[in-house]
């Protein structure tokens, strides 16, 4: 049941939804009803299936029943979260005015209402909608048309709405979806007709349900100034630097779509900052996915190498390792910079402890403090900075006498610029525990503000005050009887017995001062001018001990907010010193090395290790991680990288070898320490990868396919700088097919991209190409044989494989033990053969023709040559020719 558009002959109520929900036809609508949302039509229908929750119907529209389910208030962030994940996006609609309001223009008025948020994937705030180590990013992309797609300029922006994190990068048509993945949105919102252009296709299939198209005036290049200046409070953006129209139009676009789904709050975005194009390693699409960094292949987190290096202790730090870890640098003296913090810590033990020991207690601080510009906030989230602020002070006492590198003298700057008069209106205003929700108050701590105490007296004691006030009217009257009473005709009043009434009244002074309310049979009722007082303010005492605490709150929050600048700034100092110090402890307890990142070609690891597989091992207890040593460095005077081709059986370790180099490098370039004894790698500029079987196949292409698109953008694409890791090219196809396209990549990589490179692969002929290649090396992953059995060593030593223990591997796999021992007859024979040097494998793909003979016709199996070609000779079949053509090679196999 679509929302229908007629509003005709609909309550009042019902024609309210239908107008809202006609302004916002792609989100789910929360209708606000009392303490639920509430959801009419196909949004019920689609809410109760996505959430699992009854559907009921409310009231008729056009003689049809209306869908209808409801979910309450209090619980929505569950249910928001489960839409969100869903890929839904919901258009919050709050009551905005008081219902007496509404009653006031006539008994049949709606409340006022209106949405006060769009939630989408890229713009939530809440903690719980949120994982605390993971960014949550919203991306724009900018184009400026230039004719095709491919002379088009492309920029991207992305902000973490949670944290208020803003950066601009430009791209190209070419590295726009490396660019996308490295950044990892939750959404990506694009102009129609940019979505809807066929060139870039292929890049919004892959992303799915993250892209969503938006109008185009959003991304409008020319109007893109005046709204940034807008956003900002500037007289014009200049002042962040100078951005192209493909920037300008992405920042813009980011920019008009919060404010599109933030409605009149502002979240406290810092300015964008602008990433130069290359000073991040360059890593495509397919190597981030296949190396694993973030998630594996599977999506999960646990495996990932984000998982097994995180040691750190607050959110904020573990999202700025994960930024770290998907952009590693290019600058060589930006990495020694990080790489100096590191090493501080790892000699500085004591005050790396005290440093963790602070850190704990700091709450999310960025995030607390986006919440309280939204108006999302609560008194938990001023408590947050009040953490921050007080760990922010332990550890600049802490460091206070340090003699600090670059990166962590400027850390704690920042961390002293924190607005210390804050800091103490915080710790003077709060209470130490906090409720959830500022609704109800009771977060102001007793003796902030005279008057609330007062006021929480008078609420919370008022029994006692009256008592009070009892004693002292005896006293004064010297009446023992004398009672202060309450009802609800005359709220308190005084009664004294009838007898002790000339007291009360008898001389002016009396009079004035007791005033008469009601005379009873045997009793008189006075109040006084003290005790209305009192009483008005017993009765407004809770009130107005919540309006304190709630101008309390706005308070702080309004001054937390004009210091959002330096609150962001420290509390990103506090994550650098967080991932610099657990960068530290991993180091420590892993026993990895400081790598040496210069400019030169050199890839030179000696006793590298496998950080995932290493941990998994040791897990596991399957004994010890085996290191090995890589050298890609150019040699003898060579200006260009080295090429290791390697060979060995499959389960040798090939993969494991090959990978860890790459990781080893993205480590040492994010600034880290590097799972090795040494390690000199030059910078690395664009890291490749062809390893792995990809999930492309859901997709269509067959593994062929997608391995051949990935190795051409591979040869397309990789310079001097980069490193290049592939596995078994040419797998996918015929083996002849494959052996010769392996074999054309190598020469194409020795000979044109002339970068550092690993090559695995199973086709042993190809280790013939060291000879002709000088800069080409052969290794191979050691075994051992022991009673017909193959050992692993995982050990990677110098030459070529004799052989690849194949039906060795298969045995081990479980393959019945009579299709093993066939094998191995089957390829006896075969190697015979090629042993004999007679048959010219390269152009001879008999190996498999001559197997399925031999199983057509059992027979005993010969083991020469000879008999073989004769075995499958059919003489009934032949003209004379062929059968002449046969004799000659029998004879030449004699
Ligand atoms: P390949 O790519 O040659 O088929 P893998 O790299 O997948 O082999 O490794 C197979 C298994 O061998 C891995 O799952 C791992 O447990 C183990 N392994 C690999 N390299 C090592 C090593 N250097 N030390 C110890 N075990 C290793």
């Amino acid at each position: 049941a679509p929302a229908p558009f007629v509003t005709a002959g609909v309550t009042p109520m019902m024609e309210q939804y239908i107008e809202i929900k006609a302004a916002n036809p792609d989100s789910l609508l929360f209708y606000r009803m009392g303490d639920f949302y509430e959801l009419f039509f196909d949004d019920a229908e689609k809410a109760s299936q996505a959430l699992g929750i009854v559907l009921t119907k409310r009231g008729k529209h056009q003689g049809n029943d209306i869908p209808m389910c409801g979910v309450p208030v209090h619980a929505a962030d569950d249910y928001l979260q489960k839409l969100i994940a869903q890929g839904f996006r919901v258009a919050v609609c709050e009551q905005i005015e008081d219902p007496a309001e509404a009653k006031k223009r006539g008994s049949k008025s709606v409340v006022r209402r209106d949405v006060v948020r769009l939630v989408t994937p890229g713009t939530i705030t809440e903690d719980k909608l949120l994982a605390p180590s993971e960014s949550s990013f919203l991306m724009a992309l900018g184009r400026v048309k230039g004719g095709a797609a491919s002379q088009a300029g492309f920029a991207l922006a992305w902000i973490d709405i949670s944290t208020g994190a803003f950066r601009v990068a430009e791209t190209s048509a070419e590295r726009l979806l490396a660019d996308i993945f490295r950044v990892d949105p939750r959404e990506l919102i694009v102009a129609e007709p940019v979505f809807h252009d066929p060139e870039l296709r292929p890049v919004f299939d892959v992303l799915g349900r993250v892209a969503n198209p938006q109008p185009p005036s959003l991304f409008d290049s020319a109007s893109a100034t005046g709204r940034i200046a807008r956003f900002f409070e500037v007289a014009t953006p200049d002042s962040f630097g100078t951005f192209s129209r493909a920037e300008l139009s992405a920042i813009s676009g980011a920019i008009a779509y919060v404010e599109k789904t933030q409605k009149a709050e502002r979240p406290p975005l810092s300015r964008p900052e602008r990433e130069e194009q290359g000073s991040t390693l360059f890593i495509d699409p397919a190597t981030r996915a296949n190396l694993e960094l973030l998630r594996t292949l599977s999506g999960s987190r646990d495996g990932s190498l984000f998982k097994a290096i995180d040691r750190t202790v607050t959110g904020g730090g573990a999202r700025l390792l994960a930024d770290r870890l998907m952009a590693p640098l290019t600058d060589p003296m930006a990495i020694a910079a990080r790489l100096d913090s590191v090493s501080f810590f790892r000699s500085e033990t004591r005050l790396c402890q005290g440093l963790r020991a602070s850190l704990k207690s700091v709450a999310d601080m960025p995030r607390a403090l986006s919440r309280l510009a939204l108006n999302r906030g609560g008194p938990r989230d001023l408590g947050a900075l009040r953490a921050g602020f007080e760990a922010a002070g332990a550890i600049a006492e802490l460091f206070a006498a340090a003699d600090l590198p670059a990166e962590l003298a400027a850390a704690l700057a920042a961390i002293k610029a924190l607005p210390e008069a804050l800091a103490r209106h915080l710790s003077e205003a709060l209470d130490d525990e906090l409720p959830l929700i500022k609704r109800d108050g009771g977060f102001v701590r007793s003796g902030y503000n005279a008057e609330l105490d007062e006021m929480r007296a008078l609420r919370d004691e008022s029994r006692k005050v009256i008592a009070g006030l009892e004693r002292s009217l005896i006293e004064e009257t010297g009446i023992r009887s004398l009672k202060i009473r309450h009802n609800n005709v005359l709220g308190y009043y005084i009664e004294v017995t009838a007898n002790h009434h000339s007291i009360m009244t008898g001389s002016d002074a009396a009079k004035a001062r007791f005033i008469h309310r009601q005379t009873m049979a045997n009793a008189m009722r006075f109040t006084t001018t003290e005790l209305a007082e009192l009483e008005s303010k017993i009765a407004n005492a809770a009130d107005r001990a919540l309006s304190i605490e709630l101008a309390a709150f706005d308070r702080l929050t309004a001054e937390v907010v004009s210091e959002a600048e330096r609150i962001r700034a420290g509390a990103d100092a506090l994550a650098a010193l967080d991932v610099s110090s657990a960068l530290a402890l991993l180091s420590e307890s892993e026993g990895w090395c400081r790598p040496l990142v210069d400019s030169s070609l050199a890839f030179e690891i000696a006793g590298g290790r496998h950080p995932v597989v290493e941990q998994a091992l040791r897990r596991s207890g399957e004994g010890p991680f085996v290191a090995n040593d890589c050298d890609l460095s150019p040699q003898g005077g060579a200006k260009a990288g080295a090429i290791w081709l390697l060979t060995g059986p499959n389960m040798g370790g090939k993969s494991t070898f090959l990978r860890q180099n790459a990781l080893i490098a993205i480590l040492a370039q994010t600034g880290s320490f590097v799972p090795a004894q040494s390690a000199h790698i030059g910078v690395v500029d664009r890291l490749f990868s062809r390893v792995g079987a990809s999930d492309d196949l859901a997709r269509g292409r067959s593994t062929f396919m997608v391995e051949m698109v990935e190795t051409a953008a591979i040869l397309n694409q990789a310079g001097e700088r980069a490193l290049v890791i592939l596995d078994e090219i040419g797998r996918g196809t015929a083996t002849f097919d494959g052996l010769s396209i392996a074999w054309a990549a190598v020469e194409y990589l020795h000979e044109k991209n002339r970068c550092r490179a690993i090559f695995a692969t199973h086709f042993h002929e190809m280790t013939a190409l060291a000879g002709k290649l000088p800069r080409l090396h052969n290794v191979t992953m050691r075994v051992k044989e022991w009673e017909g059995d193959v050992v692993f060593l995982h050990e990677v030593g110098k030459g070529a494989a004799d052989r690849s223990y194949g039906v060795q591997v298969a045995r081990l796999a479980g393959l019945p033990e009579a299709v093993v021992a066939r094998a191995k007859e089957v390829l006896h024979q075969l190697e015979e053969g090629e042993v004999s040097g007679k048959t010219n494998r390269l152009v001879d793909d008999l190996p498999l023709f001559s197997v399925a003979v031999k199983r057509e016709a059992p027979k005993p199996v010969k083991s020469d040559a000879l008999g073989d070609a004769l075995g499958a000779i059919n003489p009934d079949e032949m003209t004379p020719r062929e059968a002449l053509e046969v004799l000659y090679r029998l004879k030449g196999l004699a």
